[in-house]
């Protein structure tokens, strides 16, 4: 638990992050989480698994950003990005964070780059809207609100709703009621208890309450994790209602329990893998460390004996 937090607080340092892109042994580890550092790098592995049988969602790092040209170099990106995706004929779609689009310097920033990625991306390329810390959710969920229920709307998209918020029962019921795309996790950043639920326990039963309820009556939920037990509750409720496969998928990071993800697919389910790419993979690989602290102990031992 104290490394948990400790790797997370490490997450959100920019002076850790500027020592980690400088550091061999970093970089390094940072490699089994992430595909690539450009578009280009990124198109084979998304070959070999769409061989696989696994769809994918690419994300181009990057969070917290309020350089207007970073900004603008993201939305460019991600433009380059839908072209490369349907020139190489992938079977991708791509998920995205809002403080990377500027949601940090003015709501209607992130708005409106948001709004012209979802035109590009129209009609059959689906932007997922990352969700970020529980300081973003509000704003996060307004937005995207607004674009889906425009005069115009734009309905390529769908949100993130994580199970430790005690606030996310009500979100989804309002996002059914909506006919929204929701991606179930649990969360991965670090929240105070006035929001989250700070036990395992309390979490995992708000995941399987919000699963349900997502399976029962959501537009084809995403359910994202890595857990055994909630994999296997959610194959229980496709049971007792009778769900074709094709009425959900189950989403799992890239390099995250491989085995699992092919063991699911054979078994005819289908499988998102979320693929992030980039080189600003400092917080994304700290959060990554912070699920399971002992990746950090096999990493440094796998680099040292290479
Ligand atoms: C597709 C996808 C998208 C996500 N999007 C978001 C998002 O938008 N916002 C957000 O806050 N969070 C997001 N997450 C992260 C999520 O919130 C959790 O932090 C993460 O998935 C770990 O929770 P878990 O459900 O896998 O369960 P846990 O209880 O954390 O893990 C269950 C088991 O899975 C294995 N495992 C889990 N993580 C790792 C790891 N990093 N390395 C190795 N083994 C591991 C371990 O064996 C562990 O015992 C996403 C996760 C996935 C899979």
């Amino acid at each position: 638990m104290i490394t948990r937090t400790l790797l997370l607080q490490m997450a959100g340092s920019r002076q850790m992050e500027h020592f980690a892109r400088h550091n061999r042994l970093a970089t390094a580890m940072a490699q089994r989480f992430i595909a690539g550092e450009t578009i280009e790098q990124v198109t084979e592995p998304v070959r070999q698994l769409n061989a696989k049988g696994f769809t994918v969602s690419l994300d181009f790092l990057g969070e917290s950003v309020t350089s207007e040209q970073e900004i603008a170099g993201t939305v460019d990106t991600y433009l380059r990005l839908f072209q490369h995706i349907r020139t190489n004929e992938l079977n991708a779609n791509v998920s995205i964070k809002l403080t990377a689009l500027g949601m940090d310097i003015g709501p209607e920033i992130a708005s409106r780059n948001l709004q012209r990625l979802l035109k590009a991306a129209a009609p059959e390329l689906f932007v997922r809207i990352d969700m970020e810390s529980s300081a973003h959710t509000e704003t996060t969920l307004q937005i995207f609100r607004d674009v889906f229920t425009a005069a115009v709307p734009l309905t390529n998209t769908g949100v993130v709703i994580q199970s430790y918020l005690r606030r996310s029962e009500a979100d989804v019921e309002e996002l059914i009621k909506l006919g929204a795309r929701v991606r179930l996790c649990k969360g991965a950043y670090q929240e105070p208890g006035s929001v989250a639920f700070t036990t395992r326990a309390e979490v995992d039963a708000s995941y399987v309450r919000l699963m349900r309820r997502l399976l029962e009556s959501g537009v084809y939920p995403a359910i994202a994790t890595h857990d055994k037990q909630m994999i296997d509750a959610a194959l229980q409720f496709k049971q007792e209602l009778q769900l074709a496969p094709d009425r959900f998928e189950f989403q799992m990071l890239y390099g995250v329990r491989r085995e699992l993800q092919e063991q699911l697919v054979k078994e005819g389910n289908r499988m998102r893998i979320y693929t992030p790419f980039g080189d600003h993979w400092y917080p994304y690989t700290m959060r990554r460390l912070a699920e399971k602290p002992a990746n950090l102990k096999l990493a440094l031992t796998s680099m040292l004996r290479g």
